[in-house]
């Protein structure tokens, strides 16, 4: 088995760099990138042992769209549980119209905020629970 892959890239022996140069003499080409394997120990799944860099990946998903999307094609809408949870919280405004010596007054005023909670596990499901009963008016 060998420990490095060719550079995916359909056009990565097109590129015009030292590093893609090869041969002696005349009979010299520019070569596809040779890959070590595991030379980012897995990041991104590994993807950077197929593409020497994101030019290449992207020459790859242009050329092959329609056949990657064909391998795992999405027909409908995927959804994610959540809550949505309003919380007030104190914050201020400035009033400019009749503050001390041209200065604003700083104003508090209970504003709302909403946030979106996970539903992934049931800490998160008892949390938003306690919040909306505690804050429930
Ligand atoms: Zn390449």
């Amino acid at each position: 088995m060998s420990n490095y892959n060719w550079c995916h890239g359909p056009s990565c022996h097109t590129q015009q760099t030292q590093s893609r140069v090869r041969g002696s003499g005349d009979n010299k080409v520019l070569r596809t990138i040779k890959i070590k394997q595991g030379r980012y120990n897995s990041y991104q799944n590994g993807i950077w042992d197929y593409f020497c860099n994101q030019s290449c990946l992207m020459d790859f998903i242009r050329e092959h769209i329609t056949s990657i999307i064909a391998i795992a094609p999405r027909r409908e809408a995927l959804e994610t549980p959540i809550k949505v949870v309003k919380e007030k919280y104190e914050s201020y405004r400035y009033n400019w119209n009749n503050g001390y010596q041209n200065q604003p007054d700083r104003v508090p005023y209970m504003a709302t905020r909403t946030i979106i909670k996970s539903v992934d596990n049931d800490w998160s499901i008892l949390y938003v629970k306690w919040y909306e009963n505690r804050y429930r008016q």
